[in-house]
């Protein structure tokens, strides 16, 4: 039997329909429309793309898109400054700085730096904080794995009381999702097993699981029989295993992705599972979306 594939892209379309919605009937209410600066500080080609879909997504959705490009010589002292002058703008409601920083800069300080009403990311220590309380403190929950627990709900999959186990221990993916999972409420109230590196018998955790989300960035570590018959299976991993000619332009040529699961045959045994790519990709500047609309409904008082 083939397993219920659980699509990302899908998943983001239905998700930003409603955001558009959303946007229109605020900005007709209240005259104002969520407002999202992303702060770019060098040309690195990689973030140069990721921001280029963050400003599409924006767009979209109807948000007031900022983007600020920076030299990369640009002080930390002016970055500092920056931040500060956005913290301090009515009208931005979701500040992002684009990661890697040059190594001049002290990252920390600079993601501490941004007031954490705007972290729409949800990185910075207070967020983290709200996050661990879990319930009515949570403003922004980091968009990775807001997106990973959104799949989970909208794929069906019972949460309550379910063993889930989450493979990495990472700030971004493992650790808050092992967190969102076993808080009280919708799409949660899971018992949660986080197995990483040092971990003794891998296998006979994942075998327990009836959700198994993976974040650990090795190809096909999780094997198809380590995967409980009928489990939900999300695969967080975004591997490059090799190149292959664009469909689009052929003389150009593209990444081969692949997952930390062997899709293939996992699909043969687990429930539901998403596909690399397709998957949890597509989730994440959805939700960032999500968070920066949060924000500006925090701030008129309309959550
Ligand atoms: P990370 O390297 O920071 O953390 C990986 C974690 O996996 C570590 O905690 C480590 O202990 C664990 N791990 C690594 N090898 C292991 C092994 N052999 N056995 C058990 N545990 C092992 O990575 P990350 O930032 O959490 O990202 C993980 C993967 O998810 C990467 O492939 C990354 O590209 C992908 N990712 C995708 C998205 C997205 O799709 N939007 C977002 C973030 C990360």
């Amino acid at each position: 039997m083939s397993a219920t594939l659980i699509k990302g892209t899908e998943i983001r379309e239905e998700i930003l329909e409603e955001i558009t919605a959303e946007v229109a009937g605020i900005k007709e209410k209240h005259g104002v429309v969520p407002g999202l600066v992303t702060i770019l500080v060098g040309e690195s080609p990689a973030s140069i793309s990721y921001v280029t879909l963050k400003i599409k997504t924006a767009h979209r959705v109807g948000f007031n898109e900022v983007q600020d490009n920076q030299s990369p010589d640009i002080s930390e002292e002016d970055l500092l400054a920056l931040i500060d002058k956005y913290n301090n703008d009515e009208s931005i409601h979701g500040i992002l700085v684009q990661l890697p920083l040059p190594k001049h800069i002290d990252e920390k300080k600079i993601l501490n730096a941004i007031d954490p009403d705007k972290d729409v990311d949800g990185f910075h220590p207070v967020n983290v904080g709200r996050l661990m309380i879990g319930g009515d403190e949570v403003k922004f929950p980091p968009c990775t794995p807001a997106g990973i627990q959104e799949m989970i709900i909208r794929a069906g999959v019972e949460t309550s009381g379910a063993e889930v186990v989450v493979v990495g221990r990472s700030n971004i993916v493992g650790k808050p999702i092992a967190n969102m999972m076993l808080q009280k409420g919708d799409g949660a109230n899971s018992t949660v097993t986080v197995v990483h590196t040092r971990t003794k018998d891998l296998e006979g955790h994942c075998k327990r699981a009836d959700i198994l989300i993976v974040a650990a960035g090795v190809p096909g570590l999780v094997k198809p029989e380590w995967i409980k018959p009928g489990a939900c299976v999300i695969d967080v991993g975004v591997n490059r295993v090799g190149e292959k000619p664009s469909k689009k332009d052929p003389s150009r040529m593209v990444a081969v992705l692949k997952g930390d699961v062997d899709f293939d045959a996992a699909k043969e045994i687990a429930g539901s599972i998403t596909p690399v790519p397709g998957g949890v990709g597509p989730m994440t500047i959805t939700m960032l979306m999500k968070n920066t609309l949060k924000s500006l409904k925090f701030k008129l008082g309309i959550n």
